[in-house]
């Protein structure tokens, strides 16, 4: 086939005029029957490197795929490019008798150039007999690091892959793709499919618009990421937790604060999730908080930030899912909250696993720590980890991360990079990271005692600096090349020939030292405590969205439900009857029969979810002195004496006498104050106000003040407010 007859098909059937990137030396490489090995990121137009070959070239090609959504994307796009139906099909565990029968005379007329499977549907006895008397043009891997247990998404039914292939015919060749792979990832499936020859295409992995930057994540980190969100308002975003739960109620949190967010997990039911994700792609949400579950096959192109509300398993995750930022070239800003407890819980998930993938999850969630505590440039290390070199000096994007744009100081450590390295050659090569700082810091455990390294001369040699120095260093020399890490051993520490010529002649070795997250947590906490702080947040955070869900229901405004501080009171309390709910701070006994049980209902099941012990001694808000006036106030207020004379009657100011009318109306009790209102504003100012406090995000009086700017004085906004709370909260 000649260059002008491959860019006229590239042409028909795709409509484009050009390849992007390594595609057309892939597609050549595919036409000529060559196994092929394509490593291109996300967005890089792998299934283009594929699908041309597949439609140009007799017969059908196999391609295997993990996601039968993906499938089902993949098959109805390649369908819209031509006029015949049967050009593309799935096949699965999904179909009926009669669609298969479909299928398969379809490919055996040469109508189908593409079929997906998923990889234990092609194990199928009768499917395998069937592809051994059809015309099978190649077999195409896509997801390919599926095969390695390296990888972070292993299918233990890409492991035959290899044997069933061999049985659909001699010479077939095979192309695998994949987006991520570190070196240890692509050669287990080079080995693995068996395609050691094959021609292989590697694109580079930097994405030089993508801004990286990790923030420790404190228990504020609610107020962090609607922070961010806000002062990116109006942009798309992608934010990823890990969990269910916290997907909601982060989607709650942003929602009531005013940003227009939806949730995405497995969860949900389908068309739930349908919805979701096109409202997103519509434009009609800025924001979707999800979990991984989303984003495989999302093709927004303008997605300009991705936020990790949890530190990913790995950095392959890390790597894909920030990857969905920015696709047009255009800015990607990529956020991620890191604390070391994360760490910790995802170790925990891993406890019930086999001890090989145990092993390998611990050292792939190694690699995430290093990333989120070094303070080199984190491209260069990205890029490090899939085997890339990288030069933050002068390569594309070197200055787009928060270490680069705001570096730490760095020092000369040419003599413990000396002493270090030593230790290693010194200790036979045995030992893995957390080893060799040991022995630095004249630590001992059982490993090092079985070796007798403990009773050394260098044992303990560094001990003038911390064990997270040396860590640091280490982890400074792996990205420098003068060390690595064997993957076979699950990480130790091997030199290389730069760090032996190192060891000889020593060239001047520059290191900055970790980030230090566990500190920078405990100052941001204290530095922003603030009021109420002592209330229990996810609480209260849950009680303000049951309250938002509330008044919507209702059509009211929120605040018309509770106050702000009889929620913060609750979150302290934890009432779960209508008794104790009427005992908190501005809520009365009507109050609480009217609005209380969808929030008691809350508070029980969080009680017990988390286990939390309530105060026993339940503390009954005193009502004693002040109730007597208060009776009085309504006695009086009922007799329809003027304000002022009722003020007066007990010695108070108006300022506090109106102070007692709220206590009294935002607890539930009802005050007609209307014959008093009538002579100070006319029915349309009433009107007006009233209107006001209906749309509003807050009862606050100076907010109000402001909105009107100076037309109304700030006790007669006070006094409607109380005619307004009356009427529709009580
Ligand atoms: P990958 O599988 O590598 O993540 P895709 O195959 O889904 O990427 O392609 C990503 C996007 O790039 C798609 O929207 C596709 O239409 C587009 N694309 C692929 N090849 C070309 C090309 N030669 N010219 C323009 N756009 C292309
Ligand atoms: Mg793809």
């Amino acid at each position: 086939m000649t260059d002008t007859e491959l860019y006229a098909a590239l042409k028909h059937y795709f409509g484009f005029s050009s390849f992007k990137g390594l595609q057309e030396d892939v597609v050549k490489s595919i036409l000529t029957n060559h196994n092929t090995f394509v490593i291109m990121p996300t967005g890089g137009g792998k299934s283009l490197c594929y699908q041309l070959p597949a439609l140009i070239k007799d017969g059908t090609a196999i391609v295997v795929s993990p996601l039968i959504a993906l499938m089902k994307n993949q098959v109805d796009s390649l369908r819209s490019l031509s006029s015949e139906e049967g050009i593309a099909h799935v096949l699965n565990s999904s179909l009926n008798k009669s669609e298969i029968r479909q299928v398969k005379s379809d490919i055996e007329n040469g109508v189908t150039k593409l079929l997906y499977v998923a990889p234990e549907s092609l194990t199928k006895e009768e499917y395998i007999d069937f592809f051994q008397s059809q015309k099978i043009s190649f077999v195409a891997i896509d997801e390919a690091h599926c095969i390695s247990e390296w990888g972070h998404d292993f299918r233990p039914e890409y492991r035959n892959l290899r044997k069933i292939i061999q049985r659909l015919g001699d010479g077939i060749p095979i192309i695998g793709l994949t987006a991520t792979a570190t070196p240890k990832v692509q050669e287990d499936i080079l080995k693995n499919l068996g395609i050691q020859d094959a021609n292989t295409f590697k694109a580079s992995f930097n994405r030089p618009n993508l801004y990286y930057e990790i923030r420790p994540k404190t228990k504020n980190v609610d107020a962090d990421i609607t922070r961010f969100v806000k002062k990116n308002e109006g942009k798309s975003g992608i934010i990823y937790c890990l969990a269910r739960k916290r997907v909601e109620e982060l989607a709650q949190t942003l929602q009531v604060n005013g940003i227009k967010a939806v949730p995405y997990h497995a969860g949900l039911d389908s068309k739930t999730r349908v919805k979701h994700q096109d409202m997103f792609l519509k434009e009609d949400v800025d924001v979707v908080v999800a979990t991984i579950a989303f984003g495989m096959g999302i093709d927004k192109p303008d997605v300009r930030f991705v936020i990790h509300n949890d530190i990913p398993k790995s950095i392959e995750s890390y790597y894909q899912e920030t990857g969905r930022a920015g696709r047009d070239g255009g800015e990607g800003h990529c956020l991620a909250f890191y604390s070391y407890k994360d760490i910790e819980k995802l170790e925990k998930f891993m406890s019930g696993k086999p001890v090989a993938e145990q092993e390998i999850g611990h050292a792939l969630l190694q690699e995430v720590v290093a990333f989120a505590e070094t303070s080199i440039s984190r491209r260069k290390f990205i890029l490090h980890y899939f085997g890339e070199e990288f030069d933050n000096e002068t390569g594309e994007g070197g200055d787009m991360d928060d270490n680069m744009r705001h570096p730490k100081k760095q020092h000369e450590a040419t003599q413990n990079a000396k002493k270090l390295l030593e230790i290693v050659s010194k200790t036979n090569q045995q030992y893995k990271a957390k080893e060799i700082v040991n022995v630095l810091v004249g630590k001992t455990n059982a490993l090092i005692k079985s070796h007798r390294t403990d009773s050394q001369p260098f044992f303990g040699s560094g001990d003038e600096h911390e064990s997270k120095y040396w860590m640091a260093l280490l982890r400074q020399l792996l990205v420098a090349g003068y060390i690595r890490k064997d993957i076979e051993t699950y990480g130790v520490i091997k030199m290389t020939k730069a760090g032996k010529e190192f060891i000889e002649n020593p060239s001047t070795f520059m290191m900055t030292e970790d980030h230090s997250f566990k500190e920078a947590n405990d100052d941001a906490i204290v530095s922003q405590k603030k009021a109420g702080d002592a209330a229990d947040q996810d609480l209260y955070r849950l009680l303000k969205a049951e309250r938002k869900k509330v008044a919507d229901k209702k059509d009211l405004p929120p605040f018309v439900i509770f106050q702000d501080p009889s929620l913060e009171d609750m979150a302290l309390k934890y009432p779960i009857t209508m008794d104790e709910l009427s005992n908190v701070h501005g809520v009365g006994e009507s109050k609480a029969k009217k609005f209380g049980q969808p929030f008691l209902a809350l508070i029980e099941r969080y009680v017990e979810e988390n286990d939390i012990i309530r105060p026993d001694d339940f503390v009954v808000k005193s009502t004693g002195s002040n109730s007597a006036l208060k009776l009085y106030i309504i006695q009086n207020v009922d007799r329809k004496l003027p304000l002022d004379t009722i003020a007066d009657g007990k010695g108070l100011d108006m300022n506090e006498f109106i102070k007692e009318m709220e206590a009294i109306v935002y607890s539930g009790t009802k005050l007609n104050i209307d014959y008093w209102l009538e002579d100070i504003l006319d029915e349309d100012q009433q009107e007006e106000i009233h209107d006001y406090f209906l749309e509003a995000e807050t009862d606050k009086i100076d907010v109000a003040m402001e909105e009107f700017d100076g037309e109304y004085e700030e006790e007669e906004l006070r006094l409607y407010r109380i005619k307004f709370i009356s009427e529709v909260a009580n």
